[in-house]
């Protein structure tokens, strides 16, 4: 059992306040994402749970202990840095071996260790090569691998593959999760890439100028973003955001962006008034698969004028010229329309947020 616990911390690098009363509580097995935009503080928080930064104030603890007092090599957590920070003049058998040495184990014990561990990694083939002769890819499976041999309590994994290309990415990601759903060691990852965290996280954590905004599962971060910060961050491409002016109607609510009224049904006009929205400032956010395309009018569509489509293979991207704003819609490929087309568009109201101007706290 490993459980992270972090409380209150606190820690300034000179005046520059990066880490704000962190509280978080990664649960045993857990595979928890700190994501955000550079500078956040995400690796910071890293550093210091492995005991290579020190803490202003607040409490971290290792399986309930206190862990402020403990040296990073005495915490029993491994650290998966971006750069791999392997030997060079080692081999990849003799870096992986490494830890253990230092621990005095049998060579018996340490080949067995190294041996399974390559294996389900796929890197036995290479154990014999020095990381000169290593693709960045491999490089980065031995650095996770000499991360694994102690079998340590927790792993943290700083943006271990961010310095790979695309396609490589997107095949370590998947050798991670497996990895993790095999070993099930307690991870922490620290990633600026939202399709990264939304891949393999439990729970994504996300941080803005040392602030949590919001903890939560990929699925609640992605469909009930808890602030403008949060719906922007999370989701490729970004969700739309617009002023929007709320009146009241007979049969309904209707919601004016960029000077186009959308209808909403009348259940929304409760909610809406309960929250004392219509004397605040609102922006409405809406992902681009809730903007609801048409090529002929139809009930609750209004005329928009298409704008550039980018074919996606998978689907389509319309940009909308909605009076004076622009909104992006997902559409399912083929969609046929060319710019200053009349087409018709309608907000899908399940998709629909607000969001407190000013605050940036969404109604809910
Ligand atoms: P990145 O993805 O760019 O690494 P991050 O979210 O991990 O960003 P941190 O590396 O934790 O952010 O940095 C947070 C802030 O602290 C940044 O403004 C950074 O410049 C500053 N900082 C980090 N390390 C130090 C240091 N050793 N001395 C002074 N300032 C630092």
């Amino acid at each position: 059992m490993t459980e992270i616990q972090l409380s209150n911390i606190d820690k300034h690098f000179g005046p520059v306040h990066v880490i704000r009363e962190i509280n978080l509580t990664v649960k045993d097995r857990e595979f928890v994402v700190l994501l955000g935009p550079s500078g956040c503080g995400k690796t910071t928080t890293l550093r210091a749970i492995a005991g290579l930064e020190d803490i202003d104030s607040g409490d971290i603890l290792i399986d309930g202990k206190p862990v402020q007092n403990v040296h990073a090599s005495e915490r029993d957590v491994a650290f998966v840095f971006q750069n791999y920070a392997l030997y060079p003049h080692l081999t990849v058998y003799e870096n992986m071996a490494f830890p253990l040495r230092a621990v005095r184990q049998s060579r018996e014990e340490i080949d067995r260790t190294v041996q399974s561990v390559a294996t389900s990694l796929g890197i036995t083939g290479l154990l014999k090569r020095r990381p000169s002769a290593l693709s960045g890819g491999d490089m980065q499976r031995v650095a996770i691998g000499r991360s694994l041999v102690r079998r340590p309590k927790a792993i943290l994994l700083d943006e271990p593959i961010g310095s790979l290309d695309a396609k490589l990415r997107e095949t370590m990601r998947v050798e991670l999760k497996r990895l993790h759903i095999e070993n099930g060691s307690t991870s922490i990852y620290v990633t600026h890439d939202q399709v990264e965290a939304m891949s393999l996280a439990d729970r994504i954590v996300v941080m803005h100028e040392g602030l949590l905004q919001q903890v939560g599962t990929p699925d609640e971060v992605y469909r009930y973003p808890a602030n403008m910060f949060v719906a922007q961050f999370v989701g490729s491409p970004v969700m739309n955001l617009a002023d929007a002016a709320i009146s009241e109607g007979a049969d309904g609510v209707s919601v004016g962006l960029g000077g186009v009224n959308f209808a909403f049904p009348a259940a929304l006009s409760g909610e809406l008034t309960k929250a004392g929205a219509q004397q605040r400032k609102l922006k409405l956010g809406v992902r681009p698969e809730g903007v609801l395309l048409s090529h002929e009018p139809r009930e609750g569509y209004v005329a928009v004028t298409s704008g550039i489509i980018e074919p996606l293979g998978s689907h389509d991207i319309v940009d909308l010229k909605v009076g004076d704003i622009v909104l992006r819609s997902r559409t399912k490929s083929g969609f046929v329309a060319g710019p200053g087309d009349q087409v018709w568009a309608r907000i899908d109201p399940a998709q629909a947020h607000f969001f407190d101007t000013t605050s940036g706290i969404s109604l809910g």
